[in-house]
């Protein structure tokens, strides 16, 4: 009975916040990769926004090199930039959203579905390894 018991959140997903404990640990676990994944895409997104800020655009204005040697070197940095700010803003507002309803495990978090509507991203990546190969 009581590990049975579920709870609704105001969007009307359904989840059991009580459960035996293997369940419960990994559960603690899911939770900790969760909030991993959004720590580190958001410390990407900060790397990505360094090279093009301290790096790309001083070069840029400077004129040293011309947009075609600077488009050589960064690649795509500001694309991947793009769909980073898309993906980890995204993550943060389903972790936030999860926790101001009361689940605090993160059980109504989607990730699978998260990762699968940022899959254009990969093309970007894969864009950024191709152009990296032919140098
Ligand atoms: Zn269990």
């Amino acid at each position: 009975m009581f590990l049975s018991v579920r709870k609704v959140t105001e969007s009307g997903v359904m989840f059991a916040p009580l459960v035996c404990r293997k369940c419960g640990k990994k559960r603690a676990e899911r939770k900790e990769i969760i909030a991993e994944i959004v720590e580190t895409e958001e410390k990407y997104g900060r790397d990505l926004q360094i090279i093009m800020e301290e790096f790309y655009r001083p070069m840029l204005v400077a004129g040293l090199l011309t947009p075609e040697h600077l488009a050589a070197i960064f690649l795509n940095v500001e694309e991947l930039l793009e769909h980073n700010v898309t993906l980890a803003e995204k993550l943060r507002d389903a972790m936030e959203i999860a926790q101001e309803q009361g689940d605090e495990d993160l059980l109504t978090v989607n990730i699978g579905k998260l990762f699968l509507e940022a899959s254009p991203m990969l093309h970007a990546f894969e864009s950024y390894c191709i152009r990296q190969v032919r140098g």
